[in-house]
């Protein structure tokens, strides 16, 4: 039977979403990778369990995180069901829809018809009532704004959401959905961008709308999927994202088009007493606007040493030039 650390929350750092009452830690667990049918499921548990002993609070899924597609909201409905049910006031569990999850014309995408039905899918995986923020994973170009915002508003007064979110919408796109939800007293919290030293063109263009709206974001894939860590400077190790045949979005081309960088960042980390995985996750940290930086982990131990990260907010300005200096080299 798990029972939580007792010491949970003394080390972890909480940040409020914006102007909004809720809190979120400020590492968040992703479920995108690792959580799937195709993965074992007691390392699994052991991710989640050593996650909320660590007094990580949010857990970030979608409908489609496996492989196979939902099987990520059912392996976490399990562990919730044997081992975080006695927690689920203590959490934050997020689901999102928007991206493809069955055929046909609704599986897919912002209409109302694809966001509701996707929303009470994702519930029954998850064994919930309600996710406490439910998102639109990314802009639907041939939908009207309005009704993807209309979608999620309903989630929150049919009781099957606390708060909505977006995701990878841009500047202008998030300033357009923003007045929707404005306009129906929606509790809009927070923006889900990619943010990390390999990606930062939201700095221009979304942290400025964002912030002239009290808004927060938490970032995704802020280690690039393991890029920003320093478990490829001597190869590519089995079982490493880059080398799973089930993670197509990480390619050794990219492992080896990144290294003298990531080998020059990591120099700056060393100077810092810090590993490359707490660095890249501190500075991430340091854009005001960014609440909750999210991570994968494909055993507990990743999460011991990113949480690390707190330890070592700072930057001293001639840190900071450095690594602008190795970036865009
Ligand atoms: P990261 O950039 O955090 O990469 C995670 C991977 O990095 C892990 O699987 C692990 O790789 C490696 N890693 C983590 N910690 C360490 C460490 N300390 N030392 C060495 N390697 C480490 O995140 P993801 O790309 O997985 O994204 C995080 C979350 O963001 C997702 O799970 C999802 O919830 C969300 N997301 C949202 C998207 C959206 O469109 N809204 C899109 C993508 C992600 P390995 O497996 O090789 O050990």
């Amino acid at each position: 039977m798990y029972q939580a650390d007792s010491k949970r929350y003394d080390n972890m750092v909480y940040n409020h979403l914006g102007d909004s009452g809720l809190q979120l830690s400020a590492i968040g667990l992703g479920l995108w990778h690792n959580f799937g049918s195709v993965d074992a499921y007691e390392n699994q548990r052991a991710i989640v369990q050593q996650a909320f002993d660590l007094g990580i609070t949010y857990f970030d899924l979608a409908n489609n995180y496996g492989p196979i597609p939902g099987s990520a909201e059912e392996n976490f409905g399990r562990i919730l069901a044997t081992d975080l049910k006695p927690y689920r006031d203590e959490i934050v569990v997020a689901s999102k829809a928007g991206y493809e999850m069955w055929d046909g014309p609704y599986g897919n995408w912002g209409s109302r018809k694809s966001i509701i039905a996707s929303a009470n899918q994702s519930l029954a995986r998850l064994g919930l009532d309600y996710v406490d923020i439910f998102y639109s994973h990314r802009p639907d170009p041939d939908t009207n704004v309005y009704e993807t915002a209309q979608a999620l508003d309903s989630l929150v007064r049919q009781g099957k959401a606390l708060y909505v979110g977006i995701s990878n919408y841009s500047g202008a796109q998030t300033e357009a959905i923003i007045k929707c939800f404005e306009d129906m007293h929606t509790p809009f919290v927070i923006h889900q961008p990619r943010y990390n030293m390999f990606n930062r063109g939201i700095e221009q263009d979304l942290f400025p709308v964002l912030k002239a709206h009290h808004k927060a974001a938490v970032g995704f894939s802020s280690l690039c999927q393991g890029l920003l860590t320093d478990k490829y400077l001597n190869g590519i190790p089995e079982n490493s994202r880059a080398a799973k045949s089930t993670s197509p979005f990480l390619q050794p081309k990219q492992v080896k088009q990144t290294l003298k960088t990531v080998r020059a960042l990591n120099d700056v980390a060393a100077s810092r007493n810090q590993t490359l995985a707490e660095m890249a996750l501190a500075w991430n940290l340091r854009e005001p606007e960014l609440a909750c930086v999210l991570v994968g982990a494909s055993r507990p131990g990743q999460l011991v040493d990113n949480v690390k990260a707190l330890n070592h907010l700072d930057f001293s300005d001639d840190e900071l030039a450095q690594i602008d200096a190795i970036l865009a080299d």
